[in-house]
């Protein structure tokens, strides 16, 4: 019998199209799957509760798919470098494979498990995480895209891998000891939120249900706040319970001959993989603006305001919404983490920073990559070659993308009796309709934190002075 093949599960959390996995199991007769708990990642400022919630869920599942084959997910909790000397000394594995990460951390991480087993036994990383490896794809002159659309055409010009199917049979040696895997609460967590399931199987059951029954509707329904217009597989693609290649191939097989939205959810796919290749060939972006000018924005940081941000009790109903929405279900609504980032950044004058951290804390689907370019996105410091003169009035996205409130309401019980004339501004409502509609502004709900137009010709005289450029004409007021 062949010595086996460790193959070490970190963010692709399933058997299906897993590249990793496949090549263990065209190399050795058996297969010693483990998971390592790292407490270096759980003692994280930003590790959320609801993120290691979806993960242990996802690794129950990822077990049951394996006994299913006739293996079983080998738990172990500890550094991976020490974890994964002790395996290979155990299990006499002639090698340890895993799928590439992009992480700071991860890469740091990675290079520590090399070292360490260096002369033990063979180490491999391969590429899974994306449509396309981060460093795959570059421009003519040989440097890393950093606009989007000619990074999306460059993915579109070339094939895109076929998914593969889990292994038949996964054998793993008998005689291995095993922990059970550990409980929220035993990892020192805990989480109100309603979560979805995590897992392969519900990854799986949801993608089915989407291309069925909301693809068609994608490009049109994306942005409507109050309808499930979007897939909601970004934890499922965050963790690698879905792969990339397997989602590209249910839209595509769906429209064989094209459809706006199938490539309008293509194209969100592909973002995906542009900020993965942003912060793998700029790993600075974790810590500071993309571009670099935009470091010293002389932000205000106000302490009360960003509670309130947090809270959702800043007065702008569609703000609240979504910050609340983000605290009782782990996720956000796309179009609303872009208008509460605008607002924290240009309305409140708060660090970026802050907001991404609150974000991560909190989101199932908390990615580094995609987190910190939304961020950066909103917050004018990335990639985007839109100017920072682009800021959103909370009011005017509120009643463009949930005319009749049906999102505020659902999230802001206060609201919930206000028609939908004032729901966007509740603050403008008589005295006497405050009392009928129970609402009473400064008691239930609270008067909006900052006067909009105010805070936003702040905003635009703040970044016009870290660019160095005159404030554009005609920007000073208004909103
Ligand atoms: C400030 C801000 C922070 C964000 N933080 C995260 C994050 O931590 N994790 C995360 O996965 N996404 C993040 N996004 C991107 C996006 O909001 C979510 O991916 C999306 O809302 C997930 O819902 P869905 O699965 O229904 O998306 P769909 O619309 O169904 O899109 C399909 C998939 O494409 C990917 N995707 C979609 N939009 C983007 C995008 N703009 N950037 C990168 N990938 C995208 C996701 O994996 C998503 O599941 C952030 C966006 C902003 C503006």
């Amino acid at each position: 019998m062949t010595r086996p093949i460790i193959h070490w599960f970190r963010r692709d959390l399933r058997l299906d199209d897993n590249t990793a996995l496949l090549a263990a199991y065209a190399a050795a007769e058996a297969i010693v799957p483990v998971f390592i708990v790292d407490d270096a990642i759980l003692r994280r400022p930003d590790t959320g509760a609801n993120r290691v919630a979806f993960l242990l869920e996802s690794l129950r599942d990822l077990d049951a798919g394996m006994r299913a084959r006739g293996g079983r997910l080998i738990p172990r909790r500890g550094q991976p470098e020490a974890e994964l000397a002790w395996l290979v000394a155990e299990t006499r594995a002639s090698a340890v494979y895993f799928n590439l990460d992009v992480e700071p951390f991860a890469l740091a991480r990675d290079a520590r498990v090399r070292a360490r087993l260096a002369g033990r036994c063979a180490v491999e990383g391969f590429e899974d995480g994306g449509l396309t490896a981060p460093g795959a794809i570059k421009t003519k002159a040989g440097t890393p895209y950093t606009v989007f659309t000619p990074y999306k055409n460059a993915v579109l010009a070339q094939p895109i891998a076929r998914p593969r199917p889990a292994p038949a049979a996964i054998r793993t040696p008998p005689d291995l000891a095993s922990e059970p895997l550990p409980t929220l609460a035993e990892l020192g967590f805990a989480t109100a939120a309603i979560l979805p399931p995590g897992g392969e199987s519900a990854a799986r059951a949801r993608l089915s249900d989407f291309i069925r029954a909301g693809l068609e509707r994608y490009a049109t329904g994306r942005d409507a706040l109050a309808t499930d217009g979007t897939s909601g597989l970004s934890p499922y693609l965050r963790f690698g319970c879905l792969s990339p290649r397997r989602a590209y191939w249910a839209a595509r097989e769906a429209f064989p001959e094209g459809s706006p939205d199938a490539d309008a959810w293509i194209a969100e796919l592909i973002w995906r993989d542009f900020y993965r290749q942003i912060l793998f060939h700029f790993p600075r972006v974790e810590t500071g603006a993309f571009k670099r000018a935009y470091d010293d924005l002389a932000w205000e940081n106000n302490p009360e305001w960003l509670d309130r941000w947090r809270a959702g009790r800043t007065g702008f109903p569609i703000v609240d919404a979504a910050m609340r929405q983000l605290l009782t279900t782990g996720w956000m609504h796309n179009r609303a983490r872009m208008i509460v980032a605008s607002f924290l950044t240009k309305d409140l004058l708060i660090d970026w920073r802050q907001g991404e951290r609150h974000f991560m804390t909190h989101l199932a689907d908390g990615d580094l990559a995609a987190n910190n370019g939304g961020w950066q996105w909103a917050a004018s410091t990335g990639t985007d070659a839109q100017p920072y003169f682009r800021i959103f009035n909370p009011t005017a996205q509120g009643k463009k993308f949930d005319p009749a409130g049906d999102y505020i309401r659902r999230h802001i019980p206060e609201l919930r009796a206000v028609p939908e004339r004032w729901i966007h501004e509740p603050a403008r409502m008589p005295l006497d309709a405050q009392r009928a509609f129970r609402c009473v502004i400064g008691s239930d709900y609270p008067a909006p934190l900052v006067d909009h137009g105010r805070q936003r010709a702040k905003a635009l005289a703040l970044y016009g002075r870290a660019s160095g450029g005159p404030m554009p004409s005609g920007l000073q007021s208004g909103g």
